[in-house]
């Protein structure tokens, strides 16, 4: 028998009010976990809470964070509150350093002050930099080019030091391109300023905007676009939800990626979305965009027999397909 009970556990959501967050809660709550959602709401949205209680807290203020702590149990926190923009962490690294890595080490002292010792972290596929080869596998070396990738190695190394010095065990959950949305069109993926390739694309679909701006067609890829393995959102969940299982039952730290093994081109991208939406979509060929990498595509072996994760939505068309009916519910 297991030493713990599923539905008996606490879990923190840390960032639940953002796009991956907020589905992680309807996960949990429909898998009868109680959650707990702590968000800053400064990229994220209140209404986007639907599941479990949301306390309004900074992980800067290192003291309420700790005082939090005091006051609540919790058997797991999972770590979703961070920057993502690529572009804008080499314009502003600072922002990305602060956040990503000196407000994740407030998290992570206050779990040891208070003996919480289960950590689920949501890393990314940018720490590998510049692939060396390709499907990337979890030992691929880790060079990552921009600050966004280098904030979030830093957070992965100093989970290694935690683990041995304090014995805080961590999954480290590595997603390649996080698209799509609630298959029941409750929750839909909104960030302001919207920078992702497949919002971007539903927004010129919707005639909310002009054209899509293609940052490069001139890489060394067969349509000289960049090539990203997109992974629904549900999915990106349900390997949560399994390595909660797996931490609390081996008490062991981890790392996985998180993709489907199969990249698509951005022009490849637009045309799916010109498929399901059946609408024009207009795109303009600009300068590449910096920080980007020309192909990024996950070995995800490890997290299906590890983990036993096998994602549910892995077709482009279901991805884009939810996103277009949960973005058109929304508006
Ligand atoms: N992209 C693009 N135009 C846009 C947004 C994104 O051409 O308006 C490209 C971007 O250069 C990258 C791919 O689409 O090659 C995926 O970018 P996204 O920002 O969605 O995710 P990232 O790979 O940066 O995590």
């Amino acid at each position: 028998m297991k030493p713990y009970k599923m539905d008996n556990i606490k879990v923190l959501v840390v960032g639940g009010a953002g796009f991956i967050g907020s589905h992680m809660l309807k996960m949990l709550h429909k898998s009868g976990i109680h959650a707990t959602c702590l968000d800053d709401l400064s990229t994220g949205y209140r209404e986007a809470v639907r599941y479990g209680t949301l306390v309004e807290m900074d992980l800067a203020h290192a003291a309420a964070i700790e005082k939090f702590f005091a006051e609540n149990s919790f058997d797991v926190v999972m770590h979703f509150a961070s920057f993502i923009q690529v572009g804008e962490s080499v314009l502003d690294p600072a922002k990305y350093y602060q956040n990503n890595f000196i407000n994740t080490k407030n998290l992570l002292d206050a779990m040891i002050i208070h003996n919480v010792n289960n950590f689920i972290f949501s890393s990314t596929a940018a720490i590998y930099g510049d692939p060396q080869y390709t499907p990337i596998n979890e030992i691929h070396p880790k060079h990552p080019v921009n600050p966004y990738g280098r904030s979030k190695w830093m957070v992965e190394q100093m989970l290694e030091d935690y683990d041995r010095a304090y014995g805080l065990k961590s999954i480290t959950l590595r997603y390649f391109n996080a698209a799509g949305a609630d298959p029941d069109g409750e929750l839909a993926e909104r960030h302001i300023p919207e920078t992702h390739l497949i919002p971007i694309i539903l927004r010129v679909a919707a005639g909310k905007s002009p054209h899509l701006q293609i940052f490069g067609s001139d890489y060394d890829t067969p349509d000289g676009t960049c090539i990203r393995d997109y992974v629904h959102v549900e999915d990106l969940c349900s390997a949560h939800l399994l390595a909660i299982e797996k931490l609390l039952s081996e008490k062991k730290s981890r790392q996985y990626n998180l993709g489907n093994g199969q990249g698509f081109s951005v022009k490849e991208v637009v045309e799916e979305a010109g498929r399901i939406t059946k609408r024009p979509i207009a795109v303009l060929v600009s300068a590449r965009r910096p920080g980007d990498v020309p192909v990024l595509v996950a070995e995800a072996s490890l997290a299906r027999t590890e983990l036993n994760w096998h994602p549910q939505y892995s077709s482009l068309g279901d991805m884009v397909a939810h996103a277009w009916a949960a973005n058109k519910k929304l508006s």
